[in-house]
């Protein structure tokens, strides 16, 4: 049996909203379904998490969820008539506010716009399809210099690559989203448009205050000076995603490759996850099947080790949502098996308890020819260290906690599963029996085959024991 090592996220919309359609995506390999809180009701994401928990219930499946907040998401207010065209080498003011927009003003939903942007910044608009550039600053409005023109519809993205935006990317929005997200249960968070440490810090300080158990942090990679405090960043999430939407705009497109492949490797030196994310299968929105340079691109993302790749349109607007999870799991599982040593790289990592018996579980393996890493796990540190080493045998992880089991459905190369009682004596004979069992009844082992044993003893102190097993 072979076991998909890069995990797959379906982002749900109204293309998978369908409780079959996500039946059906838990059963081709969702590991994790994305709530996108930019779109939606609560109501809509509430119906999502129950069929999500519910469906992967009933199919034995572990399935996480993840919010998504929107955060400082700029955008146009409405425009006239729905559309208007804006000419190249004219001239426009731009204003902050909701009013209507038209050939010669645009409202902006930016209330700092006056004072963060400044004469020579670019502002992008619709993806960057429309390029301005201001050129004269008043008290109450800016004049931009339209530098690409064409059609302008009403509440399309803005984005100010070259400005400093000072506004916090913890909106009031996120505030009531993430508190409705706590309320589902949610077993991660995105962050969108994050800066710098500071911006998780808010968020951290404001649950404090209300006393909140927030769940994992993803912080969302998609603005130039993200770039710049990459390091604090990691140091204070569990883990980013490499948004190659926002993040193409606010850089030049020709720049994505590179930090796509530089940012997994310094998620990866961290122990940190790092999900690979937008336009992954684009054009399978329309059609059922990809471009060659999309099922190129999902397979360079395995190969800079990434932790996981995200659907984001296909699934949760396109027409072939199932399609295009069953295309992407295709294209991960040949690329693994074919080019399995040339997956991300090895980093040797702090060198305390836990760190030496995951690199040593995983020696251990390669030299015994065993055919899978067992690890018991509290927290599920052990387990990712594991994962972060990038072993070539499933990692088989038990916790007695299924908020930590469903997290784990995240790591690369790990099946995760709950231990069925807290009062174990770990690696006793009755307990290697049991789990013994299971590991064959679900296709992992065989008799005969050798397993490691990855464990800490008492169960709940950090990982201590490396235990070498033939099933006999
Ligand atoms: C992105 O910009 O790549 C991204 C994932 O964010 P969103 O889908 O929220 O725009």
């Amino acid at each position: 049996m072979y076991v998909r090592k890069t995990k797959i996220v379906c982002t749900i919309g109204p293309a998978s909203y369908d409780r079959k359609i996500i039946r059906s995506l838990i059963k081709n390999g969702m590991d994790v379904a994305r709530l996108n809180f930019s779109h939606g009701t609560h109501e809509d994401h509430f119906a999502v998490a129950q069929n999500v928990r519910q469906e992967a219930f009933k199919l034995g499946r572990n399935t996480a969820i993840l919010q998504d907040l929107q955060g400082i998401k700029i955008r146009v207010a409405m425009v006239e008539k729905g559309a208007v065209t804006l000419k190249t080498g004219s001239s426009i003011k731009l204003m902050p506010g909701y009013n209507e927009s038209n050939k010669d003003v645009i409202y902006i939903s930016y209330p700092a716009l006056l004072t963060d942007v400044n004469k020579g910044d670019f502002i992008l608009l619709d993806d960057g399809l429309l390029r301005l550039c201001i050129t004269k600053k008043e008290n109450d409005y800016l004049v931009a210099e339209i530098h690409e023109g064409g059609i302008l519809k009403s509440k399309k993205g803005v984005n100010l690559p070259s400005s400093r935006t000072t506004l916090s990317a913890f909106t009031e929005k996120d505030r009531k989203d993430l508190l409705y997200g706590i309320e589902l249960g949610v077993d991660y968070v995105a962050i969108s448009f994050v800066r710098s440490s500071d911006d998780i810090k808010i968020i951290k300080n404001w649950a404090k205050k209300k006393n909140l158990t927030l769940p994992p942090f993803i912080a969302k990679i998609e603005k130039p000076e993200a770039l710049d405090n990459i390091q604090e960043i990691l140091d204070i999430v569990d883990g980013i995603m490499v948004a190659r939407g926002d993040l193409g705009v606010e850089l030049p497109t020709e720049r994505v490759p590179i930090i796509q492949k530089m940012l997994i490797e310094e998620a990866n030196k961290k122990g940190k996850l790092v999900i690979t994310a937008t336009q992954m299968l684009e054009s399978m929105k329309e059609h059922s099947r990809p471009t060659r340079a999309e099922a190129t691109d999902v397979a360079n993302a395995v190969l800079d080790g990434t932790d996981a790749l995200m659907l984001s349109a296909e699934t949760a607007a396109g027409k072939f949502p199932v399609q295009s999870l069953v295309m992407m799991d295709t294209i991960i599982r040949h690329t693994e098996t074919m080019l399995f040593n040339r997956i991300g790289r090895f980093y040797r990592m702090e060198k305390n308890f836990p760190e030496a018996i995951a690199v040593v579980a995983n020696e251990s393996a390669q030299d015994t020819n065993a055919k899978a890493i067992i690890v018991f796990t509290h927290s599920g540190f052990t387990a990712k260290l594991l994962s972060k080493l990038k072993p070539k045998v499933p990692i088989v992880s038990f916790t007695p906690d299924q908020k930590v089991q469903r997290a784990m459905s995240l790591f690369w190369g790990t099946t995760a599963m709950t231990l069925e009682t807290h009062d174990v004596t770990i690696l006793d004979e009755v307990f290697m029996k049991t789990v013994e069992k299971k590991l064959i009844k679900e296709g992992f082992i065989q008799r005969g085959d050798n397993v490691v044993f990855a464990a800490s003893s008492p169960f709940l102190g950090k990982a201590n024991i490396v235990r070498l097993h033939k099933v006999v």
